[in-house]
């Protein structure tokens, strides 16, 4: 069974709106879009019905209204409160700790994003693996938008360091899934998918990046931040050095 997922503050608008009516002097979009999805989800109703529930509602809630006026955006609106949405979970998704540590062995955090968000994406359909098609959806679930050509290339590295593995033509496998181990992250609607980065992101303590020379994690203080503290103290007192030992020769 596939179904659509109401963000949950979604829910509770559309109830409230529902129980307290439209009111006010003008038509609210918003409103109008939040109580067609509601009575499409909660109550299962068709596009018709919505369509003559809402217009009864405005006609007799809001002063003045003009159903004429309104009527072809009133259709705009339910229409578009009728579409599935994108990110159908077909159930609940978990990430255990078994799957974060692996995860975590990439020496490259978009990486990990990456390999955490089509893990999240093959656990949350009914078959086992992720179909490259789905790359279009994986875009929106970074707080920035990512290209899709980075996550090809994304993809392709994710393969060559065999975390993935092909499936068939058109379809990966990760292999880093284990659904044995401790419940780390729980996703349960499409609001808490969207957030999934996020949450990551505050799982690991901040952004990650991994010193360009010994390769150990840090967080970054700025963006141009490639060594960890240690790395740059070195090279600091190497730099110094060199710096002294030039210094000495010149003076004697
Ligand atoms: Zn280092």
């Amino acid at each position: 069974m596939s179904y659509s997922v109401l963000y949950t503050d979604e829910k509770t608008e559309g109830k409230l709106i529902e129980e307290r009516g439209f009111g006010g002097d003008s038509l609210r979009w918003r409103e109008v879009y939040l109580l067609a999805k509601y009575l499409r989800l909660e109550y299962g109703y068709g596009r018709n019905k919505i369509r003559n529930i809402i217009s009864y509602n405005c006609e007799s809630e809001i002063k003045g209204f003009n159903a004429f006026k309104y009527k072809s955006s009133i259709d705009t609106v339910v229409k578009a409160a009728m579409k599935k949405n994108e990110y159908v979970i077909d159930k609940d998704v978990f990430i255990t700790d078994t799957e974060i540590s692996k995860i975590q062995t990439i020496k490259n955090f978009f990486l990990q994003k990456v390999a955490l968000v089509v893990l999240f994406m093959v656990k949350r359909g009914r078959g086992d693996v992720f179909k490259l098609s789905e790359v279009n959806f994986i875009s929106p679930l970074f707080p920035r938008n990512v290209s899709k050509r980075k996550i090809r290339i994304a993809l392709s590295e994710l393969q060559r360091m065999k975390f993935l593995k092909r499936a068939s033509e058109t379809s990966l496998v990760p292999t880093y899934r284990s659904d044995e181990g401790l419940k780390i992250i729980e996703i349960y609607n499409v609001g808490q998918a969207l957030n999934l980065v996020n949450e990551y992101v505050k799982f690991c303590g901040g952004e990650l990046k991994f010193c360009r020379r010994c390769k150990q994690s840090f967080h970054p203080t700025t963006t141009s931040h490639v060594l960890c503290d240690e790395c740059k103290r070195k090279s600091y007192k190497k730099r110094h050095e060199v710096y002294n030992k030039k210094r000495r020769s010149k003076n004697v």
